[in-house]
């Protein structure tokens, strides 16, 4: 699970532009003709519908100069390829390194695959035009290497496609691209009907592909659908292997790159097995997979007739794993100072709400079998690196869904370093200026967010352990909320322990709720967004803060956390009952832009103008072209 997607309500404008980068961007404002000519040409041979090979692009010459300025598109920098922390490496952990971002590029293009079936051949396509000469083309691949895909959102939560006529899919590019609900629907239930109960299991799981097959579906496991590209990047896992310097690392290497060349979940658990319990290891490698993205897999628990007879065959619908590559070089502070919280975790699994009900992650005694490193970013990508409307800022993997911790393995967090610095302090007192109360400014601080951001990844690990299939579309919402619920719930008690002074408590409570603030009202798909409206609701109407006369936000400090208490026990029930409608009830009422949301998002609009962002890997692309 993954920490909210930051950006909107962030001041994130760390972006120095080189004086070679104003040049390129000076370059490709002029008019284009050679791409007014070719859309005369479409026109006149009819061929208003893309077809392979062929597109329009969607933003017009204005909307890519205002996207691709650095105002409006921010820059995440990764580690640069003179970094200390790289230069640091022992020879041998230097070579693992290098096989490691080609690995993680190798998954990229497979993501890409699951993500939109028209990615690959549209970024072929702006090559193209972009050795034509087509201006718009390279503005439009800016945004495409930094969303990752032709179709994302924006800071504003608007939707941007940048090809015409391609719109987001329900189901991505893991399910037909013209397959409704409806149809999705028939199909399985006749199946099941038929007895194909096997051939059902497969496409409702989270690592399969599914095509048509006559009137049917078939899931095909993601290994055996991309067989070439994830055997080319088992080769260089294995390479990164052979010169590793640390043998825990090594060996999780191994059988992860095993995991790659046979479709076997099995293999994959151990691998995520292993994975977790790396604690003090020089290099960070993971295969990110989240399932954020997948709208068409969740649909089935609306649909009362199929759920049950999915459910008396022992078949739970999950959506379909979205894969990244995540690569970095552990900071040894960094990571000494989160590890302050682990020996807490037992007495806050301790005080869950309701945790006589269920199991949890976090044995309430003993071990709690879960490790945690701050890492150095090297390179970010496919789905951990996809800038839409933000980017990953932590994640605490793997998700409840995997077999891993059914076979008694545990969790791993991972704080990204480079995505959460905030080098433009100028710009941050703007926006307090905009938005809060002078007398608590003095409690608003950066630090403090990732202090939150500790605590809600480790309440990732707490509460109800199932995974709450059954909430459907709802499912991440509400999780998303009980990992804030429980950063904030446990502050006071993380006082009282004294993990946190009380100086430190104010500071995470009034920056918390400072930040609860979006620069635009979001859509109900996006779950990173939606749950901050409904806490911030539910703190509006039980008084955690007022806006002043002014127009300024006022936190009420002590308030907070037993709000954020009775929100979390809220939650916690709703997912131990797994009822959809009483979820959907819950997000509905709280899911509210109140006139007072509005007034502090279009003070932060003003201070903020952020629409995209990207990622900048010196040292990745570095080591590809060695
Ligand atoms: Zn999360």
């Amino acid at each position: 699970m993954e920490i909210h997607k930051i950006t909107t309500n962030k001041v994130n404008q760390n972006y120095l532009p080189s004086k070679k980068e104003d040049t390129k961007l000076l370059t490709i404002q002029n008019t284009d003709r050679s791409e007014v000519l070719m859309k005369e040409l479409d026109k006149m041979a009819g061929n208003n519908i893309a077809f392979k090979g062929n597109f329009e692009l969607n933003l017009s010459k204005e909307e890519l100069e205002k996207r691709t300025n650095k105002d409006y598109l921010i820059t995440k920098k990764m580690l640069k390829a003179d970094a200390p922390e790289y230069l640091a490496l022992a020879d041998g952990d230097k070579e693992t390194l290098k096989h490691l971002v080609k690995a993680a590029y190798i998954l990229e293009k497979i993501n890409m695959q699951l993500d939109n079936p028209h990615n690959l051949e549209f970024k072929e396509y702006l090559d193209k035009e972009i050795a034509k000469g087509n201006k718009n083309a390279e503005m439009t691949k800016v945004l495409f290497d930094a969303q990752k895909g032709i179709n994302a959102i924006d800071s504003m939560s608007d939707k941007i496609h940048l090809a015409k006529g391609h719109t987001d899919l329900p189901g991505k590019g893991v399910y037909p691209e013209d397959l409704t609900k409806e149809e999705f629907h028939k199909i399985l239930t006749k199946m099941l009907n038929e007895g194909k109960d096997e051939e059902v299991k497969k496409i409702l799981t989270q690592r399969s592909v599914v095509e048509r097959k006559g009137d049917e579906l078939v899931g095909i496991d993601y290994i055996d659908k991309f067989k070439d590209d994830f055997a080319k990047m088992a080769d260089e896992i294995d390479k990164a292997a052979a010169t590793s310097t640390n043998p825990d690392f090594t060996e999780y290497l191994k059988l992860q790159a095993k995991a790659l060349r046979t479709a076997d979940p099995m293999l994959d658990a151990e691998a995520d097995k292993k994975w977790a319990t790396l604690q003090d290891t020089p290099l960070e490698f993971t295969i990110t997979r989240e399932n954020y993205e997948d709208e068409m897999t969740g649909t089935i628990v609306e649909n009362k007739e199929l759920s049950k007879m999915l459910e008396e065959r022992g078949i739970t619908p999950i959506p379909k794993d979205f894969l990244g590559g995540r690569v970095g070089i552990v900071n040894k502070k960094g990571t000494d100072a989160l590890m302050a919280i682990k020996k807490y975790l037992p007495t806050l699994a301790d005080n869950m709400p309701y945790n006589d009900e269920y199991e949890q992650n976090i044995s309430t005694k003993g071990d709690a079998k879960q490790t945690m490193v701050d890492v150095d970013l090297v390179a970010v990508t496919g789905n951990v690196g996809e800038y839409r409307g933000g980017i990953t800022l932590a994640e605490n993997l793997p998700n409840d869904d995997k077999l891993s911790l059914k076979i008694g393995g545990g969790r791993r967090n991972v704080y990204h370093r480079q995505i959460r610095f905030i080098s433009d302090k100028a710009k941050l007192q703007e926006r307090l200026d905009a938005i809060l109360d002078k007398d608590q400014q003095k409690y608003y601080l950066d630090e403090a967010d990732h202090w939150f951001t500790i605590g809600h990844e480790n309440a990732h690990s707490l509460g109800p352990k199932k995974a709450g299939e059954s909430l459907g579309k709802y499912r991440n919402i509400i999780e998303e909320n009980k990992a804030d619920m429980g950063s904030l719930a446990f502050v006071d008690l993380l006082t009282e322990l004294g993990m946190y002074t009380p100086e430190q408590r104010k500071q995470i409570i009034v920056t918390t709720v400072t930040d609860n603030f979006l620069k635009s009202k979001p859509t109900l798909s996006q779950a990173h967004r939606v749950r901050t409206v409904m806490q911030n609701k539910y703190f509006a109407d039980r008084g955690a803060y007022e806006i002043t006369p002014e127009g300024k936000i006022h936190v009420n400090i002590d308030k907070v956390v037993p709000i954020a208490k009775e929100m979390l026990a809220e939650i916690v029930r709703i997912q131990i009952d797994g009822d959809f409608d009483k979820a959907e009830k819950y997000v509905k009422d709280n899911f509210v832009w109140t006139d007072n949301m509005e007034l502090i998002a279009q003070k932060l609009q003003k201070v903020n103008k952020t629409l995209n962002g990207r990622t900048e890997s010196e040292l990745a692309e570095k080591l590809l072209a060695e």
